[in-house]
């Protein structure tokens, strides 16, 4: 039998209150013991349950040790504690960051693309410790702007030449900027952004970023970026009547690309374009091939693009090769706990048991109301087309979910008071859920905290860092390389 850990109530008038309560309510000095937890945690022993952390950086958080999961039942013991002593905003939803899972996508990456090197794309989660972290691996940014320049030079000992200005419409202050900080490499697509480079950054070296197919994309980038072929020769003209160095070509086919043979297509493009900067007068560098890979289709997408730099660029000595992956870094590094703050369901009179009124129906019948939303986290769902699935990280305060345990139909709220604020319309779930519990979402690291708003006055989710097992003692090794340089102490983001 798995053993059960039971959960201070949050609201203890729903609640059943065990035994163990006491264990986690009532003492300042709780210690965490591996016996309590549940069985299916099997990465908990090994991990021989080390909460230590260690302060590497002096301006950001402290980095725990353990699996992810543990630390989203440590996080749901703390709030309940600190629920049981009525501090404010105790039961507040928040991420875990698992940065060995950065540091495994990047072997993955030099596994199977060792020939090209990652620029993050920043956009995707600025996240102090992940930026960190690729620094310390190495690996190269591609910035969008301005502030994000700032942030990763911001880290110290990261050469300017690692970044790529990547956003082919960019302010004029913005160029100065780049200019000034030493940032030369950057992309365009159009004739007025070359004139603009000629004006504030003649020193530039520029990369023609190109359209490639995004029908085979979740966000599709080509209605807004991407010079097509046709205009390269007359762009790569102008380039030369400016004076300007164009150094290579960049594409990207979409983000969240679930066809991996977009990349072949590109990379044909991309050769199109190499031999039109040849006839005016280049000598092209540099092959950028973007962003838009998906974890789960990684190794297919790599084998793809390599086989078709093999086939456009079989004598490629002399051309550097770069990428700008975002989602493929972050996406499985993050989950979030979100709190049950609310909900509504169907009562019978006298009793306080919930009743499905209508289980035949295909109508959602519980409403679960959580304190992350759309607004918040959750603005994946409008910006990023994504669609998020809870699981049950604690039911009627305890960590044991019984696989008997009924499910029915039900929806998910955020904590807004706007109607769009819905994160899941029909899913799954305990219709015994009660007011407390916490829901748990992976998955949750590409495009969400760093477009979440405090609309309505929630706060942003907060995130506890962790390393866990496989990998974590290279992540504290690159980090600490890193913190003994100086670098990585400065303060902000
Ligand atoms: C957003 C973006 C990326 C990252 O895309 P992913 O799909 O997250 O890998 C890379 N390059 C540019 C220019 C982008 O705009």
């Amino acid at each position: 039998m798995s053993p059960v850990e039971v959960l201070a109530a949050l609201n203890p008038v729903d609640h059943f209150i065990s035994s163990s309560f006491s264990k986690f309510i009532g003492s300042s000095d709780i210690s965490y013991d591996p016996v309590v937890l549940p069985a299916s945690i099997d990465d908990a022993a090994a991990e021989n349950w080390r909460l230590d952390d260690e302060k590497i950086f002096s301006s950001l958080p402290p980095l725990f040790r353990g699996h992810p999961e543990i630390h989203l039942r440590k996080g749901i013991m703390d709030a309940t504690r600190r629920v049981a002593a009525n501090e404010a905003d105790a039961e507040n939803a928040f991420f875990v960051a698992d940065l060995s899972q950065i540091f495994r996508q990047h072997e993955r990456w030099m596994k199977y693309l060792p020939e090209i090197v990652p620029h993050y794309a920043v956009k995707c989660n600025p996240d102090p410790y992940v930026l960190r972290l690729l620094a310390a691996l190495g690996a190269g940014f591609d910035c969008a702007s301005n502030g994000e320049i700032s942030q990763v030079l911001g880290i110290g000992g990261v050469d300017p030449s690692r970044i790529i200005f990547a956003n082919p419409c960019k302010a004029t202050s913005f160029v100065r900027s780049a200019a000034k900080a030493g940032v030369n490499n950057m992309t365009f697509d159009n004739a007025d952004e070359l004139c603009k480079i000629a004006r504030a950054h003649p020193e530039a070296k520029l990369i023609v970023r190109i359209l490639a197919d995004d029908s085979k994309s979740i966000c599709r980038f080509g209605i807004k970026f991407g010079a097509p072929l046709e205009v390269v020769p007359s762009l790569l003209l102008k380039a030369k009547e400016l004076g300007l160095d164009v150094i290579g070509v960049s594409f990207h086919v979409g983000s969240g690309c679930y066809d991996p043979t977009t990349y072949g297509d590109a990379i044909k493009r991309a050769r199109d374009a190499f031999i039109m900067g040849a006839q005016a007068g280049y000598r092209f560098t540099l092959l950028d091939v973007g962003g838009g890979f998906e974890d789960a289709r990684f190794e297919a997408a790599a084998s793809v693009l390599t086989d078709a730099i093999n086939h456009y660029f079989p004598d490629r000595k002399g051309i550097r090769l770069i990428a700008e992956p975002g989602r493929f870094y972050v996406s499985r590094a993050f989950s979030l706990a979100a709190n049950i703050i609310a909900r509504r369901a169907p009562m019978i009179e006298n009793s306080s048991e919930f009743v499905d009124l209508k289980p035949t129906s295909d109508e959602p019948s519980v409403m679960y109301y959580i304190n992350d939303g759309v607004y918040g986290a959750f603005n994946c769902i409008m910006f990023d087309h994504q669609t998020v699935n809870p699981y049950v990280l604690s039911l009627n305060g305890s960590f044991h979910v019984s696989s008997s345990e009924p499910l029915s139909l039900c929806s998910v709220w955020g904590p807004t008071c706007d109607s769009i604020d819905c994160v899941c319309k029909a899913v799954e779930l305990p219709s015994a859920l009660q007011i407390g519990d916490w829901l748990g979402f992976d998955n949750m690291g590409a495009y969400t905290i760093c477009a979440a708003s405090q609309f309505n006055g929630f706060e942003f989710s907060k995130v506890v860092y962790t390393t866990s097992r496989v990998g974590g003692e290279e992540v504290r090794r690159a980090l600490c390389n890193l913190a003994a340089k100086g670098y990585g102490h400065g303060v902000g983001p």
